[in-house]
């Protein structure tokens, strides 16, 4: 037997995930969002300049096809931020701002475990070419009605914080940097590399020893200039007066370089330890795909899965569509075939979804068949039928059955 890859998955049912795709379609037109598409192979470059050489998704979870020349390298995309920038300065988009929703399969080479998978779908929302806070405020809102209102969630929260400009973030470290002097053999080895390469994510440190030095760490929105401070506020203001519940989460960095100012979680309880199924924060890129400046963006990415998960503990408020009613043809004999094929043809020509038992069976099993297939009702060619025109249709739920001319026969399903 030859099995899947280790880390991947064969989805065989697709009706939830069907319905979430169509619901955030039609919610992100509402916002007049565009749906685009960008490859799944990129240049390894891009993400090494885009999410620094340091970060764990370049150094160790890409999948990379190496090139005789390393420049030539290309991988399988990690995510989709750089690729959306890339596209935008590449095909000199005009427009700004520039609101764009993709989906699709990223691919990181972590160690499989429950709800991580080394192919993953994600969706990805941006605002390319905005520096407005009330833009911000704006996406969060759009992020935070798509959970409330077409998926009806109710039980999650949107954590906030804000990492200020360049300068707030050096004062933040170096005052983080001494804090963390007084306690440098007490926090774990991996903390203490971070110190060194990327000190702010020793918040994402799962070790309670580590948390409980970090709780009365120097918080990042201390440290913040005059003109970020006033911005932060006023994104909470804004987010207030348009009826966006958040709280405050100042140990919230994210894990990737690019972003500063708003960063932002959407988590569950209902997905246990692992709780954010939602995250993103501004952003500026442009320098790393070859532009002479950067466009100041927001942006978020969403697990399909972690949504799935939570969507199918709350399907009683969904209306999820299933399968339309099954008209199932039962040509008693191979006689009938032609006159059965002609039949279905008919009948999917009025929009009736249709199917044809070809694979030759007595009656009874055939019955049986179209019971665990679900018919609502099937349509009998023997023949008695074929002689007089005529079809036998049985409604597989009240048991009746009728004879009707062939000529009728849309008319009396
Ligand atoms: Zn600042
Ligand atoms: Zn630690």
């Amino acid at each position: 037997m030859i099995n899947r890859v280790r880390g991947t998955q064969d989805l065989l049912d697709l009706d939830l995930q069907d319905f979430i795709l169509e619901q955030v379609k039609k919610h992100i037109q509402t916002y007049n969002f565009k749906h685009i598409q960008t490859p799944i192979l990129e240049h390894t470059k891009l993400f090494i300049h885009s999410l620094g050489e340091q970060t764990d998704v370049v150094s160790k979870e890409m999948y990379v096809f190496p090139a005789e020349n390393k420049e030539d390298s290309i991988c399988l995309r990690p995510e989709a931020t750089a690729s959306v920038i890339r596209a935008y300065f590449e095909n000199r988009v005009e427009e700004k701002p520039y609101k764009v929703f993709s989906f699709g399969s990223m691919f990181r080479k972590e160690r499989p475990q429950k709800g991580r998978w080394r192919e993953f779908t994600q969706l990805n929302f941006e605002i390319v070419n905005s520096d407005s806070v009330s833009q911000d405020v704006e996406f969060i809102k759009m992020l935070d009605s798509f959970f409330s209102e077409k998926l009806k969630l109710e039980n999650y929260v949107l954590k906030l914080n804000f990492l200020g400009c360049l300068d707030d973030r050096k004062k933040h470290k170096e005052a983080l940097n001494e804090y963390l002097e007084k306690f440098a053999d007490k926090i774990c080895p991996t903390c203490q590399k971070r110190k060194e390469t990327n000190i702010l994510r020793i918040f994402d440190c799962k070790s309670p020893e580590c948390q409980k030095i970090y709780k009365d760490a120097p918080k990042l929105t201390d440290f913040l200039c005059s003109g970020c401070n006033s911005e932060w506020e006023e994104l909470q203001e804004t987010l207030q007066i348009i009826s966006v519940n958040f709280i405050l989460e100042p140990k919230l960095v994210r894990g990737l370089d690019y972003y500063n100012k708003v960063v932002f979680e959407f988590a569950s309880s209902d997905l246990g330890a692992q709780d954010a199924f939602c995250g993103g924060g501004r952003y500026s890129l442009g320098k790393e795909v070859g532009s002479k400046e950067n466009f100041p963006s927001i942006g978020a990415a969403i697990g399909l899965g972690r949504l799935l998960l939570l969507a199918e503990n709350n399907l009683d408020n969904l209306n999820v569509t299933g399968k339309p009613a099954l008209y199932l043809i039962l040509p008693m004999s191979k006689k009938q075939h032609k006159l059965a094929l002609l039949m279905a043809d008919e009948l999917r020509d009025n929009d009736y979804c249709t199917d044809v038992l070809l694979e030759g069976a007595s009656i009874k099993s055939m019955m049986r068949k179209a019971n665990k297939m679900g018919a609502k009702k099937v349509l009998i060619l023997g023949d008695d039928e074929q002689e007089n025109n005529t079809v036998t249709i049985k409604d597989m739920i009240t048991g009746k059955s009728e004879v009707v001319k062939q000529a009728e026969a849309i008319k009396s399903l």
